[in-house]
Parts: C-alpha cells; sequence; structure tokens
C-alpha cells in the first residue's frame, strides 16, 4: 500500500465513513469524485471522466465539478435518489504537506434546506417507521420548516396511508426491514440498533434537554419514540449536529383525522391529477394562496381532513368571514402577496445557515405583521358594531380574533436588524457591508483607521500628478501587486526618485513607494479583519434572532392560516360556493351540487348541478345511465363535495348539509390502472376487499363500475353480493352511491329497503340522444353505448351493424335468465337475519331466570312463528 499517496489516503479514508454517498472531494476550484463515485457522477451529470494517476501503472477515474456550480450538481443527484457528501478544504494552507479535509454536511432528499433544492409550496419530509408485529411507529420531520411528529397504531394499511398523505422525501427504515422499499421516493437504511428504544430516547432526552419525554405525549409510546429517535439522529448525522430548528416534538393520533387510502386520494385527485399534475385536482382549484406558507398550509389541509365539527366550524366562521368582506379580503390578500417565507428563514436562521439576505427577509415579512393586523382589527369593530345574525355557534369574529392575537410583529426583531443589516446587504459574506455603521463599536473602529488609509490612497492620484506634472499618472490596484502608480513610456523620465519600479507593460511601467505600501498593508488588513469582525456579528445578530424563533414561527403559522382561509374564501366568491353545516347523523343533503374541477375546465356548455339525499331510510343509490352521461362525475363530486367541506371549505352547491364522514372510500373504473401491470380485475377486488372490511356506518363509498373488469355474469353476481353485503351487514350500511352499467341491479331496490334507483336523464330526438347530465329518481334501461361509440367515430358500418346485433339481442337473449334477482327476497335476507325481531327476543333473554319448561315453549314458539314468516 505503500505507494498510495497521502491525499489519495485521506479520500479513502473519508469515503469509508460514508459508503453510500458520492463522497465530493474538494480540490481547488473544484470538487472531484474518484471511482465508482467517479462513474455514477459522470453518468448521472454529465461529466466528462477524466482519471489521475495513482503511483506506479494505476490511474483512478475521476469527474468533478467547479465548486462555485457544486448547489445545482447536488440538487440533481438527490433529485435522483443519491446521497452526497460534501467534504471541503479545512484550511488554506497544508498541514505537514496535506490540506486537512473534513465531510461538513450529507445531503439527502430528506434532509436538504438550500431553496433551489426546495419546493416552497410543499413540505419536504423525512420520514421513519419501525413496524413491530402488526404495530407501527411512525415518525416524521421537515428540517426546514422545524415540524417534528410522531405517532404509533396498528396495521400496515394505515402506514400505507399515512406515508401516501406525507409523501416524503426520503423514508428511514432499519437495515433488516425490506417490505417498505416501494413506500417512498427514497429509502435509506439505518443500522436496527439506530432504532432500539434505548438509543432513540437518549436522543430525543439529550436534544430536547429533558428528563422524560412526557412533554411531548410519547413517554409511553414506545414505537412512536423510536421512529422519532431516528429521525432526530438521522438529521444531526447529516446536518453535522446543527439541528437547533428542531424545537418541539408532537404526538399524533392517526384517529383525530379522516383516513384516506392511496386509491382515494389518487381517485379524487386532491393534490395532482391521476396525469400527476397540480393541474385537474381540487389543490388547484382551490389554492388562491399568496405566500409560500399559505400554499404549504393549504396542502396540509387538503390531504387532512377533519372529524371535529367544532374545529371545522372554527375554520369555516374564518373563511366567511373573508368571504363576506370583500374588500378586507382583498386588502389582506394585497399585504400577504409574495411575502417572504418566514417559516423557512427562520429555520434558516436556526440552523446557523442563513445569509445577511434572509435575515433581512424576516425583517420584510414582520414589516406586514402590523399592517395584517391593523386592516383585521378595523374590519372586525367594524362588523361588531353591525348587527349580526344570532350566531349559532362561536362567532366569526371572535375566532378570527384568537387567531389574530397570535401575531406577534417581533418589533425587537426588526429592531434589531434595521440596526445590525443594511438594506442591500450582500448575500455572501466575501464583501464588506454586511453589517451597517453604528452598530458594533469594534467594526467601527476599524472601518475608521482603514477609512484614513483609504482617504490616502483615493488622494494620491491628485497629488502625485501635481508633485510630477504627468497628468496621464494613474493609481490603479490588482489582486497580484496590490496598489500601483502607472505612469507611461514617455513620461518615465519624470518619475520620482522615490519610485521603485514594479511591473513593465507595452507601454507603461508601474511603480510603487514604500508609503504607499505601508497604506495598502493597513487597508488590506483592515479589510480581512473587516470581514471577520462581520461574519461574527452577523452570526451574533443571528442568535439575537434565534431567541425570539417561537415568535417568529407562531407569527408564521398565523400568516399561513391567514393566507389559506383568506385564499379559501377567494374560491368561495369566486367559484360560487356556500358554506356547509355539519350534523352528527349519518346524512347527507347537497342541493345543486358540482364538480369543482369539471364545472371549471367546461367551456361551451354548461355544468348541471345535481342534488344527493341520503337519509336513515335511503343509504345506497344504484346510479345507471349511458356511458359519457356523468355518472362518474356526480360521484367525484359529492366525495368532493363532504371532503372540501371537512377540510374547513365552502363547497360548490346551493346548500349542503353534511353528516360528518369517519372516511371516504373509493372504487373507481377498472381503466384507470391498465397500466399498473396487476390484473386490473384483481386490483378491483383486493381494493373493493379493503373497502368492505373497513368502511363502517359513517364512511361514504363511492363504487364505479364495480366488477367491470370481468365477465359480465361474474361482475354482475360480484356487484349483486357487494351491494347487498352492504346493506345487510350490521358494522356498515354506509352512504353509498353505485354506478353501474348493469342494469339488473336496478331490481335491487325492490328487495332491500335502503337501496334507491337513480339514473342519468337522456333527451331523444329522433334518432339524436342528447345528455342532459341530470341525475333523477328511477333505473335507465338502456345504455346508449352504441350512441357513444358513434360519437366517438367509429365507422358507420360498424354503428349499423351494431344496432343490428343489438336488436337481435334484446329479442332473443336469456338475460333475465341469468339475473340474481330471481333470488326471494327471503334467501337475500337471510344471509344476514340479525334484522329479524325474532334474534332480538334472543338477545334480550334471561337464560337464567327460565325454567326448562318456559325455555322449550319458547323453542316452540318461535319455530312456529318463523315457518310463518
Ligand atoms: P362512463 O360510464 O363512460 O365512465 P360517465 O357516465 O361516468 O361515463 P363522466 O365521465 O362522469 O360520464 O362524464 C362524461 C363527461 O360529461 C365529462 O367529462 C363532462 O365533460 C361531462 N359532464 C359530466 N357531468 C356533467 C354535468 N353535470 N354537467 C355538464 N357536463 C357534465
Amino acid at each position: 500500500m505503500s505507494h498510495i499517496t497521502p491525499s489519495r489516503q485521506q479520500y479513502l479514508d473519508i469515503k469509508a465513513q460514508y459508503p453510500d454517498a458520492i463522497v465530493l472531494f474538494r480540490l481547488g476550484d473544484f470538487y472531484e469524485t474518484f471511482d465508482d463515485d467517479a462513474q455514477t457522477a459522470a453518468r448521472e451529470l454529465d461529466l466528462v471522466l477524466t482519471s489521475r494517476p495513482q503511483g506506479k501503472n494505476q490511474r483512478t477515474p475521476m469527474a468533478g465539478v467547479p465548486y462555485h456550480a457544486a448547489e445545482g450538481y447536488i440538487a440533481r443527484l438527490i433529485a435522483k435518489g443519491y446521497k452526497v457528501a460534501l467534504c471541503e478544504q479545512m484550511s488554506e494552507t497544508p498541514i505537514n504537506g496535506l490540506m486537512p479535509r473534513e465531510v461538513v454536511r450529507v445531503f439527502t432528499a430528506g434532509t436538504v434546506i438550500e431553496p433551489g433544492m426546495l419546493d416552497a409550496g410543499r413540505h419536504n419530509y423525512l420520514a421513519a417507521a419501525i413496524v413491530d408485529g402488526d404495530r407501527v411507529g411512525l415518525a416524521y420531520a421537515d428540517i426546514t420548516t422545524g415540524t417534528f411528529a410522531t405517532t404509533q397504531f396498528h396495521g400496515r394499511r394505515t402506514l400505507t396511508e399515512e406515508l401516501a398523505r406525507l409523501n416524503p422525501a426520503e423514508l428511514l427504515v432499519s437495515d433488516s426491514e425490506h417490505t417498505l422499499q416501494d413506500q417512498a421516493r427514497t429509502v435509506s437504511h439505518l443500522p436496527d440498533w439506530r432504532f432500539e428504544e434505548g438509543n432513540a430516547r437518549q436522543i430525543l432526552l439529550r436534544h430536547f434537554g429533558v428528563a422524560s419525554l412526557d412533554a411531548f405525549g410519547c413517554e409511553q409510546k414506545s414505537l412512536a419514540t423510536r421512529a422519532a429517535g431516528a429521525v432526530l439522529y438521522y438529521l444531526q448525522e447529516t446536518q453535522m449536529g446543527r439541528v437547533g430548528q428542531m424545537q418541539r416534538l408532537a404526538t399524533y393520533s392517526v384517529e383525530g383525522y379522516m383516513a384516506l387510502d392511496v386509491a382515494t386520494r389518487a381517485n379524487l385527485e386532491l393534490t395532482e391529477s391521476l396525469g400527476g399534475e397540480r393541474k385537474g385536482s381540487l389543490l388547484s382549484v382551490l389554492d388562491k394562496t399568496v405566500t409560500a406558507m399559505g400554499s404549504r398550509l393549504l396542502r396540509e389541509w387538503v390531504s387532512r381532513p377533519l372529524l371535529d365539527i367544532t374545529q371545522l366550524n372554527i375554520r369555516l366562521d374564518q373563511v366567511q368571514h373573508f368571504h363576506e368582506n370583500a374588500l378586507l379580503r382583498a386588502d389582506l390578500r394585497a399585504t400577504l402577496k409574495g411575502l417572504p417565507d418566514l417559516e423557512r428563514l427562520t429555520n434558516r436562521i436556526l440552523s446557523g445557515k442563513a445569509n445577511p439576505r434572509d435575515v433581512e427577509n424576516v425583517k420584510v415579512a414582520l414589516t406586514a405583521v402590523p399592517i395584517i393586523s391593523e386592516q383585521l382589527a378595523v374590519s372586525s369593530e367594524q362588523l361588531s358594531s353591525h348587527q349580526l345574525p344570532a350566531p349559532t355557534h362561536q362567532s366569526p369574529i371572535s375566532n378570527l380574533q384568537s387567531l389574530i392575537s397570535n401575531l406577534d410583529p417581533c418589533t425587537e426583531v426588526t429592531d434589531l436588524i434595521n440596526r445590525a443589516i443594511p438594506d442591500d446587504a450582500p448575500t455572501n459574506f466575501n464583501k464588506m457591508g454586511v453589517i451597517r455603521s453604528g452598530f458594533s463599536a469594534e467594526l467601527d473602529g476599524v472601518m475608521n483607521s482603514s477609512a484614513h488609509a483609504r482617504e490616502w490612497v483615493a488622494g494620491l492620484e491628485p497629488r502625485e500628478r501635481q508633485r510630477t506634472g504627468i497628468a496621464s499618472l494613474k493609481v490603479g490596484f490588482n489582486k497580484v501587486f496590490g496598489y500601483y502608480i502607472e505612469v507611461t513610456h514617455a513620461n518615465t523620465s519624470s518619475v520620482p526618485g522615490d519610485y521603485i519600479r514594479k511591473q513593465t507593460l507595452t507601454n507603461a511601467e508601474r511603480y510603487i513607494t514604500p508609503e504607499l505600501k505601508e497604506y495598502e498593508t493597513l487597508i488590506l488588513n483592515a479589510e480581512e479583519r473587516i470581514l471577520e469582525i462581520e461574519r461574527r456579528v452577523f452570526t451574533e445578530v443571528c442568535q439575537q434572532v434565534a431567541a425570539y424563533a417561537p415568535r417568529l414561527l407562531q407569527t408564521a403559522q398565523v400568516i399561513a392560516e391567514l393566507d389559506v382561509v383568506a385564499g379559501l374564501a377567494e374560491a368561495a366568491a369566486n367559484q360560487g360556493y356556500v358554506r356547509p353545516s355539519f350534523t352528527n347523523d349519518n346524512t347527507l343533503h347537497i342541493v345543486n351540487g358540482r364538480h369543482p374541477v369539471v364545472e371549471q375546465s367546461l367551456r361551451l356548455e354548461r355544468f348541471v348541478p345535481n342534488d344527493v339525499h341520503m337519509t336513515e331510510k335511503e343509504r345506497i343509490q344504484i346510479i345507471t345511465g349511458p356511458n359519457m352521461s356523468g355518472k362518474s362525475t356526480y360521484l367525484r363530486q359529492t366525495a368532493l363535495i363532504v371532503l372540501m367541506a371537512q377540510i374547513g371549505s365552502f363547497v360548490p352547491a346551493d346548500e349542503a348539509h353534511i353528516g360528518l364522514a369517519d372516511r371516504i372510500f373509493t372504487r373507481i373504473g377498472a381503466h384507470d390502472e391498465l397500466h399498473a401491470g396487476r390484473s386490473t380485475f384483481m386490483v378491483e377486488m383486493v381494493e373493493t376487499a379493503e373497502i368492505l372490511n373497513h368502511a363502517s356506518h359513517r364512511s361514504l363509498l363511492i363504487l364505479d363500475e364495480i366488477g367491470r373488469g370481468t365477465s359480465t355474469y361474474d361482475g354482475l353476481a360480484i356487484a349483486w353480493a357487494i351491494v347487498e353485503y352492504l346493506h345487510n351487514h350490521p358494522r356498515l350500511k354506509p352512504r353509498t352511491l353505485f354506478a353501474t352499467h348493469y342494469h339488473e341491479l336496478v331490481g335491487l331496490a325492490d328487495l332491500l329497503p335502503l337501496v334507491a334507483n337513480y339514473n342519468v336523464a337522456v333527451a331523444e330526438e329522433g334518432d339524436k340522444v342528447l345528455f342532459l347530465h341530470h341525475i333523477v329518481p328511477g333505473g335507465a334501461d338502456r345504455s346508449y353505448g352504441i350512441h357513444v361509440a358513434q360519437l366517438a367515430g367509429l365507422p358507420k358500418d360498424v354503428v349499423n351493424r351494431a344496432n343490428e346485433l343489438l336488436h337481435e339481442l334484446e329479442q332473443h337473449a336469456p338475460t333475465t335468465a341469468v339475473t340474481p334477482s330471481r333470488l326471494s327476497a327471503g334467501q337475500q335476507m337471510a344471509l344476514f337475519p340479525e334484522a329479524s325481531p325474532l334474534l332480538k327476543e334472543l338477545a334480550k333473554l334471561d337464560v337464567n331466570s327460565m325454567s326448562p319448561l318456559e325455555a322449550i315453549n319458547k323453542l316452540y314458539e318461535w319455530k312456529r312463528r318463523y315457518a310463518e314468516t
């Protein structure tokens, strides 16, 4: 091994500590990668792969990027799922012939803080999951906002749902965990012992400086603690311990929110469309926020509907306030528009990575706070002097005021920044001018002493011109020679004796004088010291600002909430939404409901609104109707209206009274997963099984075309049996919209009391068919499939022949012989006889107090009554 150079050995040692990262090794003005890392970097970043000699006959592959452009390259590697360890030169001069080098930062997808690597409108979560049998611990953090939360629960299904909600940039699992590999964009492994309870607890206790985890609510929650410990460890590890911004840990319960499975999130196109774009999603029509903080919070709200009516009414009160006060809304939104991201800026300051521009932006954000308070205070005064209708719950104003009371202008911080940082501060520390004069006596002292030297140099040119009589004499500065006096060759004869020649150019000579050198040293030394002092003073200023972090973050939170509720009010006003009301029963009444996204995409046509009425008596609606008539739209809009209401938004309808839904389930069209590689029918059945197993009486089910993926008879039979099960199972009877093209299902309404039929109205004029998109009671009898085929442009011959065949089939096919509708109601109901009065009696019977004779008589009686039914 003797032929290895010291710097190669240094590299190998460092690389050994970061085997799973690409090590960027600082060499002069470049970050270099070597060996396999070089191959990877060259391939992924389109770099030229070169090589470097390593002793005799050996060359090491090498690929590098210029140091000043590193951020962009790192961002690209992170986006491709790599980890990057950044290894810096720690001094200007070598020690024992070797530059000291250290890894100063590890970049991973879930721990980046650089604004250029982040999406301002969404959180960037690092999550950790630990599975122990059926029990799961899940924690997540966003180092750019200080969010840190943990939970534990039963069941992998919930884990998948939570991960779908969070969509973490990176998921941490233990080395021995191999089943979560496809649950996040990047999955990183930690040694198993990092997830052990003792280690995890220690890391959390030490970081927060506490003796127990009680204050965070996870003292008794072993799995939640283990996951949170792993997250914190990884943050410390990647940020080299600097994770001051993680100031709180919240333990939450998944039961507090509406759970939404992965398919339902996707089907309802909550945050992105089925095509993977933001356009066409619910978020895209609701998001009228004007700050990054608001945009992030709205995404959280949309992803996490609530189950608490009081909490929902607080949100709705706030939205209503801005809905009713258009002027106030406009004023507030104008003030908020483009405000700097106080939340992420504060976290940058806490993490010690802020630059002067960041600090200045904190001030810009805070300066808006008194304006916001004033705007809101004026409006609520006006309102409270108004005669308000008697409030049905807490008044909108009091709910808004409690929000405003948390707006803190943090004047101490603005004062400090005003005194310390000039308005046009440079973004990096290589230039002077980071600290305002008058702020630091030490800095001003050095500035003053160098000011005299500067003045002296500034006045040198005119003085020397006068002394020498050379009118073209110039004083200049360059990095290599420092200050100089330049005289053209023609005038060199007039140069005084104290000039020392330093450099000859084609048409001039450059000189220095001993005095000039002295002043130069003064100036350059001062400059170095000024940069050093500015950096130090700046760090102190940041530390002082950091002390106000809780107040700054609280204000950022209020700004985000105001932005969200004012934005929801804006959407409601622009798009004609109304405030929904909630009940705790299991009903649903929507008058003239609309699909929030489809109604916006229609250009020539008007969107046809539809009602939904689901009572305790009518819970399952079978919706038949031609293809393309609007069944899916109707189903989805109903789910979206309920969901919008449960995030605290107004809804696209004339009226909406919503019995709170514990969950929304959707099973939509088999055709959507054609690309997924699994048999579409299998996917459909797996998802349906999940729904039947997890729905409750309080759920809302949207079932579109179940059974479509298999043969007609199988499909029909399965669809039929599913409706029966939903109807009869005591845990279920959920509100269900069931769209189908099996017209035979219409027969269920005669057999099952809670089932009703609806269809989409069609107008026929001669041989023309007009879809009215209007849902009316009753079942449809025709599917108009051939009509749709014709609209789609199928050749006329095919359409004509299809019509012929249809006619023939309708005449001869024995369809009635295969519909399960011939089963008697008795047979249907017998599957779940729990509704029988006999059973109720049985349940009530006190067997201990009966004599054997009474018992046998009861048995005879029941047998007789059963035979009569
Ligand atoms: P299929 O059975 O083929 O899946 P469908 O009955 O579910 O069709 P949708 O996909 O809901 O039909 O709607 C088809 C198109 O009809 C929509 O893309 C939309 O343009 C239009 N549409 C649906 N509902 C309405 C409505 N209420 N008002 C106006 N246009 C509508």
